[in-house]
Order: C-alpha cells, then sequence, then structure tokens
C-alpha cells in the first residue's frame, strides 16, 4: 500500500546527507576549464590560492570526485536548521484545480532567509581550518551578505562585505542584520579600492553591480594579510555545497516512492538550481531515470535565453578567472528589476555546459507575472516567498496548468529559495501598479557581447 504523503516531509537528523554530490564528475562532457586572465592557461589550485581558500580552490577544480564528505562542523551548523522540509503544495493544487502534484523545497527556514547559508558555513568553515584571519566578500540583494556574516561570526571570522549600491540604500534592514553578526558593510563602487575609484570615475552616478562589487572584495581580499575572498552563487563549489539541497530532496521523495516528472528552479548564478537538481541529474546522465530540468531566468536578465555560450570575465573588474558560460557580457547591467538574487550576467559553467547539451531548458519571466505568482502562492500556502524563488512557483504554476489542460498527473517539483520579508518594497511597487517589466533589446546585449574577451584565436 503506497504511503499517504504529509503536507510536509521532514526527514530526521539521521538523514542529513553526510557527502556531496559533485555533478561534475558525473558528466562526460565536463564544463571547460577556468582560465587565467593573463595566461589564457588553465587555472591551477596554486593560482587559485592567491584568492580562494585552499580547500576551496582544490574542491573549484575537482571534476573527477563524485561525492565529498561534509566536515562535521558544517554537519553539526546545517543541523540547526535542516534537513529543510519539502512541502506537497495541496493548498496549490486545489486552488490551481490541476491533477498535477506539485512540491517545493523549502530553503528560508533560517535567519538569512535562503539557500545561500549551506555554502556559506561551508566556505567559512574552510577558511577557519586554514588559520585566515577573514574573508572579503560581495552581496546584491543582501541574502548572501546576511549568511555569510551568519557563518563567519559562528566561526569567530572578519567578515567585509561590499554590498551593491543601489541595494545598501534600499535595504537598510539587510544592511542592519549584516552588522548584527558582525560583519562590515560598504556600498560598492567604493574609493577603498583601486577598481572602485576607476569605475566610479568612468560612470560618476552608477548604482553599482554584483560584477564590480565582486571586483572590489576581491581587491581587498589579495591586499589584506590573512583574507581571502569567497563567493555564493556561480562557482563549482558553491554548486557542491548546495547539493545538499537535492540530495534531502532526494531522500525525502524515495521515502514515499514519489518519483519526479519536473524539476523547477530559478537560476540567477545557478547555485540553488544546480544544487536542487545534482542529484537527479547524475541519475539521467547516468541513463538511470530521466526528468525535465527547467531553469527560470528574468526577462530583464536572461543569460540563458538570450545570452551567448563563450568565455567571459566573472566581474567587471576583470581580475577574477576567465569562465566559459551563457553570458550577457561582463559589463551588462541589468535594469533595476526586484528580484536582485537573479541579476549576474552569467551562469554557473555546470549548468551552461548542462544546457548547451540540451539537458536542461530555460525559460524567462517577466516580473509583474512573477510577483502575480508570489501573490497566488503566498495566499495559498501561506509562505512569503522572495521575489527570486518566485521565478521558479511562476514556472511551477505554469507547468500546473498545463497539466490541467492536458489533464496529465505530473509530478512538479521546485525550489523554493527563500522569503521576501525584505522585499516588501517591490511587493509594495506590485500592488501599487507601478512595476514595468524591462526587457532589454537586441542591440544592447549586442553591444554588451561584443566586448566579450577573445580566447584562444
Ligand atoms: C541568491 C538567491 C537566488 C539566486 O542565486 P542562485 O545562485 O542562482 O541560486 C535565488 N533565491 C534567493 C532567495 C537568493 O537569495
Amino acid at each position: 500500500m503506497k504511503k499517504e504523503i504529509p503536507y510536509k516531509i521532514y526527514l530526521n537528523e539521521a538523514q542529513l546527507p553526510k557527502q556531496w554530490l559533485n555533478l561534475r564528475a558525473f558528466m562526460k562532457q565536463k564544463p571547460a576549464p577556468l582560465l587565467n586572465p593573463q595566461t589564457q592557461q588553465p587555472m591551477t589550485v596554486q593560482e587559485l590560492s592567491t584568492v580562494f581558500c585552499d580547500e576551496l580552490a582544490a574542491q573549484e577544480l575537482d571534476d573527477s570526485t563524485p561525492y565529498i564528505d561534509i566536515p562535521t562542523e558544517v554537519r553539526d551548523f546545517y543541523k540547526m536548521y535542516r534537513p529543510a522540509p519539502l512541502i506537497r503544495a495541496y493548498c496549490l493544487e486545489r486552488a490551481l484545480d490541476t491533477p498535477a502534484k506539485i512540491y517545493y523545497k523549502f530553503e528560508g527556514n533560517n535567519t538569512s532567509g535562503s539557500h545561500k547559508l549551506n555554502s556559506a558555513i561551508a566556505q567559512a568553515y574552510y577558511a577557519k581550518e586554514q588559520g585566515l584571519k577573514g574573508v572579503t566578500t560581495e552581496t546584491g540583494a543582501g541574502q548572501w551578505g546576511t549568511a555569510l556574516s551568519m557563518a563567519c561570526s559562528y566561526f569567530g571570522l572578519d567578515c567585509k562585505v561590499f554590498m551593491v549600491k543601489v541595494s545598501y540604500e534600499q535595504k537598510p534592514f539587510r544592511r542592519e542584520v549584516m552588522r548584527t553578526y558582525g560583519a562590515s558593510v560598504t556600498p560598492s563602487p567604493s574609493t577603498f579600492t583601486s577598481v572602485g575609484r576607476k569605475i566610479l570615475e568612468e560612470f560618476p552616478g552608477t548604482t553599482g553591480s554584483l560584477g564590480c562589487a565582486i571586483s572590489e572584495a576581491v581587491e581587498v581580499a589579495v591586499g589584506s594579510e590573512g583574507y581571502r575572498y569567497v563567493l555564493g552563487s556561480v562557482l563549482n563549489q558553491v554548486l557542491l555545497h548546495q547539493s545538499v539541497i537535492g540530495l534531502e530532496t532526494k531522500t525525502a521523495l524515495d521515502e514515499y516512492g514519489v518519483k519526479a516528472d519536473i524539476i523547477i528552479g530559478c537560476a540567477g548564478g545557478g547555485s540553488n538550481l544546480g544544487g536542487l537538481i545534482a542529484p537527479f541529474m547524475a541519475e539521467k546522465l547516468q541513463g538511470k531515470a530521466d526528468y525535465r530540468f527547467i531553469a527560470v531566468e528574468p526577462a530583464s536578465c536572461p543569460s540563458l535565453t538570450r545570452g551567448k555560450y563563450a568565455y567571459d570575465y566573472c566581474d567587471t573588474g576583470k581580475v577574477c578567472p576567465l569562465s566559459k558560460m551563457y553570458t550577457l557580457g561582463s559589463g551588462f547591467i541589468p535594469s533595476a528589476n526586484h528580484a536582485g538574487g537573479l541579476r549576474y550576467h552569467g551562469m554557473t559553467s555546470t549548468l551552461s555546459e548542462l544546457y548547451a547539451q540540451g539537458l536542461m531548458e530555460a525559460r524567462s519571466v517577466e516580473q509583474t507575472a512573477v510577483f502575480e505568482a508570489a501573490e497566488r502562492f503566498a495566499r495559498v500556502e501561506g509562505i512569503l516567498p522572495a521575489p527570486e524563488s518566485s521565478h521558479a512557483i511562476k514556472v511551477a504554476i505554469d507547468e500546473a496548468l498545463e497539466c490541467k489542460r492536458t489533464g496529465e498527473e505530473k509530478t512538479i517539483v521546485f525550489g523554493l529559495t527563500g522569503t521576501g520579508y525584505f522585499d516588501m518594497m517591490s511587493y509594495e511597487k506590485f500592488h501599487d501598479g507601478k512595476m514595468t517589466d524591462y526587457i532589454p533589446t537586441d542591440e544592447e546585449i549586442a553591444a554588451s557581447l561584443s566586448k566579450l574577451p577573445k580566447i584562444g584565436k
């Protein structure tokens, strides 16, 4: 007899994964290597170690070890807020009158309010293990900075955050949460770094971008004794740590004998989606099971759906390694959309390669439609979703309505990456009918792509 599926599937502590899953190890055609921006040769662990912690540099380049142990200290921290529940959206299903079965993995049950803590704690741990004094980073909407501040205070590390200026000004509460956990927060671009000064000179009124904040954080890390730089998305190491999301999801589904048909996630730099799909994509790559995967991005920053698959800089200041990815160009500054976590110009190399191989789909959605979906979801499921997460909700609803049309009983799983309590200004704009959808023109994208670096020619 089939077990009845509860509203929430909670795993117990013992079911918390003991190892992360390294998706690249399962790929026959690997993502292209990171290149040194000066020599255009593949980066070595040694070169990466000047910017990143040693162990994280090793993880960054490891595309052959399928499973990597989660250190006990990291697992102990995970136990404070994990395993995260997998929720059956019975109420949403009823509201949509769909035969589809909808599940979502909820990552908003921690103070940072998002999945980013899963990697922040791992990165802080390796920095501590190496005997470092502290770390630097950038933050856009503020979730990553918050998560990293929490992780650093737990391990007694100093934390310097460069926060994209527009968010620094619009999200004072985020900033104060970070300071509560002991981080110092600087609006970017700032006059403290040479790259910041240069950008300010070139674009005096700029409200900043993630790419620019990254360059500033890297400059400070490289120039300060006992500091390294850490990043909350895009990197292979971050996808690795985020695999905890997918591993728990798979355990929960397996426990009830449920097989997902469609797995959906929002995609900024690609870390939550890469983590959510990791064990499922590994099965697909091994020919053990088939799934549809859908990456959802904002129409205002459409790296997968309208970008180019090419080597590009990861940051505006061009100090980070070159990565082959779907990109809009490192100088692309998206219009001020309201999903701050989805404004990065490129997509992580692993998801880019999987997408190029046709193993994953991508869709872009406009922000008013995203907020409509967010509100619809909040009103029946209770949780107030982050605008980023709501991109996944929008496509999950679309797929469920498609099932209603065709009568198919598909199982849809999506990642609900976080809560939206710090995004009420965006909700306000939506409620007041003042939200607009700015979609870049082909000319704007082409102009940005024309500045891609020329590699190997
Ligand atoms: C940062 C963030 C995202 C996007 O980042 P990915 O690396 O693409 O996962 C999505 N949702 C929330 C709530 C975030 O904070």
